[in-house]
C-alpha cells in the first residue's frame, strides 16, 4: 500500500490552520447532526485523501459509495470541467442539450425505460413513493388516500419526514413526528411476512436489495426473485432502492443483477453524481412513469446540465464493465482477508463485491473505537451499528492497497 508521490497542492495557499483548530472552529457554528472522526481532509485523488497536515489516508468508505470511481476520477472531472464552460443550469422550464443523452444512457444501463432526474437519494425515494402512489390510484384503482407501501425493518432510505416515518431507528425518528401514514414494516428477508402484508391497497414493496446502513445485510439467495414473483402475482410494484448498492459496488451494475431480477422502479443516487455533484434518479417502466404529468412533480436542480454531464460520464464508465469486474475480482480478496481475521477480533462478516459489513468482538471496543484505531493506521472507515464497521472502498482500489487495508485492520484488532 503505497501512497502516490503527491496529491495536487492547493492552488491558492490558505492561512494554515491545524486539524484541531478547524474541528474546534466548527463546534459553535455547525449543526451537531454528525459525529465525524477527527480528521480534516483538504485534498484527494483516487483512493487517497490528505488532511490539512499532509497526512495520507486510504479512503475505505468512499462517501458511503458516492465515490465509487474514487476521488476526482479524470474522466468525470473532465466531463464536469467541459460542462462548466458551456452551461450549468437552466431549470426544467426549458430544455437543455444534455438531458436526452443522460436519460437514454441511464435507461439503457438499467434495462428500464424512463428517467425522473432528482438530486439527493432521499428525493429519489420520495419521488418513487409519489410515483407508486399515483400509479396505485390511476392504474390499480386503489381508493383515494388508501394506498400502502410495504417496507422492511432495519431499512435506511434517507432522512425526510416521510422517510423517517417508516424507519425503525429510534435516533432517526424520535422527536420528528407526526409521521406520514401509509407504510407497513415487515421483517427483512422474510417472504411469508411480506406476502401477509400485501393486500388490495398495496402500491409497492420498497426494499434495499442489500441493507447497507443496517450493516451490509445480504438477504438469502432467492429473496429478490421471491419479491419479484410476489409483487408481480399480487399486482403491486417492486421498488429497489439501489442508492448505495448500485452502480458497480457489488461486482455487478446493480445488486438485483445477482438474481437477474428487474424491478419495476429503481432508485439511484450517490455514485451517480461521480463524487462531484448530487445526482439521483427514479428509473422505471414507461407504463409506470407515465402516471406523472406536468406540474405534478419537479425539482429546480434535478437533471441540470452539470448533473446530466457528470451522470452521463458515470454511465459511460459503467458501460465498460471494468469497474464491476474489478469489484467482483477484488471482492474475493476482501472476502478471504476477512475470513482470515474471523476469530481474531472479527466475529462475523458479510461481503458482496467491494462491500463489507464486519462485526467486531465487542470486547475489543465499539465500531467507533476500531474506526479511530484505523484512522491512526491511515485508513478511513465508518462504524454503523454498535460494533459493526463497514468497508466500501473506491472501486478503483488496487490489490496492493486492499491488502494494506486488511493488514491495517488486523493491527487495529490486535
Ligand atoms: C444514502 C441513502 C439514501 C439517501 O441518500 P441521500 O443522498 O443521503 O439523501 C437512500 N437510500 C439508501 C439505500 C442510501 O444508502
Amino acid at each position: 500500500m503505497t501512497a502516490p508521490a503527491r496529491i495536487a497542492p492547493p492552488r491558492t495557499p490558505r492561512a494554515p490552520r491545524s486539524s484541531d483548530d478547524l474541528i474546534q472552529a466548527e463546534r459553535p457554528v455547525l449543526a451537531h447532526n454528525y459525529h465525524p472522526l477527527p480528521v480534516v481532509i483538504a485534498r484527494a485523488e483516487g483512493v487517497w485523501v490528505e488532511d490539512v497536515e499532509g497526512r495520507r489516508y486510504l479512503d475505505m468508505l468512499a462517501g458511503y459509495s458516492a465515490l465509487n470511481f474514487g476521488h476526482r476520477h479524470p474522466a468525470l472531472i473532465e466531463a464536469a470541467h467541459r460542462q462548466l464552460d458551456q452551461l450549468t443550469l437552466t431549470s426544467r422550464a426549458f430544455h437543455h442539450d444534455r438531458l436526452a443523452e443522460f436519460a437514454a444512457s441511464l435507461a439503457g444501463l438499467t434495462g428500464l425505460d424512463m428517467v425522473l432526474p432528482m438530486n439527493t437519494g432521499a428525493e429519489a425515494v420520495e419521488s418513487g413513493i409519489k410515483v407508486a402512489r399515483k400509479w396505485a390510484y390511476d392504474v390499480k384503482g386503489v381508493p383515494a388516500d388508501r394506498a400502502t407501501i410495504v417496507v422492511a425493518a432495519g431499512n435506511f432510505h434517507g432522512r425526510t419526514t416521510t422517510i423517517v416515518s417508516f424507519s425503525d431507528d429510534d435516533t432517526a425518528r424520535t422527536g420528528f413526528g407526526p409521521f406520514t401514514p401509509g407504510f407497513r414494516v415487515v421483517p427483512y428477508n422474510d417472504l411469508p411476512a411480506l406476502e401477509a402484508a400485501i393486500d388490495d391497497t398495496t402500491a409497492a414493496v420498497l426494499i434495499e436489495p442489500i441493507q447497507g446502513e443496517a450493516g451490509v445485510l445480504i438477504p438469502d439467495d432467492g429473496y429478490l426473485t421471491g419479491v419479484r414473483d410476489l409483487t408481480r402475482r399480487t399486482g403491486c410494484l417492486f421498488i429497489a432502492d439501489e442508492i448505495q448498492s448500485g452502480l458497480g459496488r457489488t461486482g455487478r451494475t446493480l445488486a438485483v443483477d445477482h438474481e437477474s431480477v428487474v424491478p419495476d422502479v429503481l432508485l439511484l443516487g450517490k455514485a451517480l453524481g461521480g463524487g462531484i455533484v448530487p445526482v439521483s434518479a427514479v428509473v422505471a417502466r414507461r407504463d409506470i412513469m407515465s402516471v406523472l404529468g406536468p406540474g405534478q412533480h419537479g425539482s429546480t436542480f434535478g437533471g441540470n446540465p452539470l448533473a446530466a454531464a457528470v451522470g452521463s460520464a458515470v454511465v459511460d464508465l459503467l458501460k465498460t464493465g471494468e469497474f464491476q469486474a474489478h469489484a467482483a475480482d477484488l471482492g474475493e480478496l476482501l472476502h478471504s482477508g476477512l475470513a482470515a481475521l474471523t476469530g481474531k477480533g472479527v466475529t462475523g462478516f458479510r461481503t458482496r463485491g467491494l462491500w463489507a459489513g464486519i462485526d467486531i468482538d465487542p470486547a475489543l471496543g465499539t465500531g467507533r473505537a476500531i474506526s479511530e484505531r484505523l484512522l491512526k493506521e491511515g485508513v478511513l472507515v465508518k462504524d454503523t451499528h454498535g460494533s459493526t464497521i463497514r468497508l466500501a472502498p473506491p472501486l478503483t482500489i488496487t490489490r496492493e492497497e486492499l491488502t494494506g487495508a486488511l493488514e491495517a485492520l488486523e493491527r487495529a484488532l490486535s
